[in-house]
């Protein structure tokens, strides 16, 4: 079969793919716990689903304006007036099927061949795979000193004259860190002076824990919508639990919003408009669902991070923000698909090996389950991977016994 350069160059979601793999072995009845997933387990808010409900039960669901329904566009406006503090027009508004792709329809919009984006290690999966598609070169910039934020002067030094964009995302999948106030404000600066687009991923920037604020990318700069070189995205996906529903956004200026809605109207049209409806419906309803979904997801941060801290040898940084964790298991093993294999092998516990967020020997794991399976995925973990634990465990009816450490 002749694929294209393009599709040979282009791997696939590490993260999907374990869903896949859990999905298949829970349903021949295997004691999966799944600490891989990217999705809150609480339901959509109510209004969400009632204004969705609406459309379909008039049983006429059509196409709609390729960069969304005037309702949804007046929704986001009012979002970021309250969130941002920015008042922005219909123009500067592109609703799209998921922050993915208004994420991957900026960097079309902005990418021509060998233009590089710069973003820093450890990143979420895709930002090198959707810098690919768009013709671009990933640039991901390690911190020397080992953590999850590079220097401003590490970004700097990453510029070149190929630069179009960099991509920061904080509060960090799959860190949990958030990027500190003066990092953005000097991130913001630089790319106002080089003339760099910065893609800020606010995903998951509502979920954020111990009295954190949000960090508003806009407070660092004097600039207009229109002449400012931020793309700020957004979506329903995580804050509301409604991953499903594939529904994000961007905002930026008009001229940049026209020419991502151009391509978005050749490649999808606008958004599923049941998803737009419930989206409205998210936004303009009783937000008590974000308030209650960080406490839950703040406990549950605690219970994974107080647990992996008792573990021997594991280092482990607390998040303040998003539900991941992203702790060193080097000292038991380097390899972090190696460690992800056999976790998932000997034990049944999903993780997400660093090596796909490029970081090595650390594993992604999520705490946007329940608390019982955080605290017995971590308890299968440590009897795998520790050889002081007792060599036996019994695992959904099953007798281990543990031959390999
Ligand atoms: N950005 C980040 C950092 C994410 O983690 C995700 C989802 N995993 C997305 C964007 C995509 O969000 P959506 O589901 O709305 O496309």
């Amino acid at each position: 079969m002749s694929l294209s350069q393009l599709a040979r160059s282009i791997s696939e979601s590490p993260t999907l793919k374990l869903n896949e793999i859990a999905a298949r072995l829970r349903e021949k009845g295997e004691p999966v716990i799944h600490l891989g997933g990217g999705e809150p387990k609480t339901k959509a808010p109510i209004d969400a689903i009632l204004n969705c409900t609406a459309l379909l039960n008039t049983a006429e669901v059509r196409y709609s304006p390729a960069d969304g329904i005037p309702a949804l566009k007046k929704a986001i406006i009012r979002y970021t007036e309250e969130h941002y503090g920015r008042l922005v027009a219909p123009e500067n508004v592109i609703a799209s099927s998921g922050a993915k792709q208004s994420i991957m329809v900026a960097l079309h919009a902005i990418i021509d061949p060998k233009d590089e984006v710069i973003f820093p290690v450890p990143y979420w999966v895709s930002y090198p795979e959707m810098v690919k598609i768009a013709g671009g070169v990933p640039i991901a910039v390690t911190a020397q000193d080992g953590g999850f934020q590079p220097t401003v002067q590490e970004i700097a030094d990453s510029i070149g004259s190929y630069t179009k964009a960099i991509i920061l995302n904080s509060p960090n999948n799959p860190s949990g860190a958030m990027y500190s106030r003066d990092f953005v404000a000097e991130i913001v600066q630089i790319c106002e002076k080089r003339n760099i687009w910065l893609i800020m991923d606010d995903t998951y920037n509502r979920l954020v824990f111990d009295g954190r604020a949000p960090v508003n990318c806009y407070d660092f700069t004097d600039r207009d919508i229109e002449s400012s070189k931020l793309i700020v995205v957004n979506c329903v996906s995580k804050m509301y639990a409604m991953t499903g529903f594939r529904l994000g956004w961007a905002v930026a200026g008009r001229e940049l919003v026209r020419a991502m809605t151009n391509i978005q109207s050749q490649e999808t049209s606008g958004p599923a408009t049941p998803s737009q409806w419930a989206a409205v419906g998210a936004l303009n309803g009783i937000q008590s669902s974000i308030d209650s979904l960080r406490m839950t997801l703040e406990n549950n941060r605690n219970i994974m991070y107080a647990r992996l801290q008792a573990i021997p040898g594991v280092q482990v940084t607390k998040p303040a923000g998003t539900f991941y964790c992203f702790p060193d298991f080097s000292a038991y093993e380097k390899s972090s698909q190696k460690l992800a294999s056999l976790l998932l092998e000997k034990v049944r516990v999903v993780v997400v090996p660093g090596k796909e967020f490029g970081m090595e020997g650390r594993v992604r794991m999520s705490y946007c389950g329940t608390i019982k399976e955080i605290r017995q995925g971590i308890e299968r973990i440590q009897w795998a991977i520790d050889p002081n634990s007792p060599n036996e465990l019994f695992l959904g009816g099953r007798k281990l016994v543990r031959d390999w450490v």
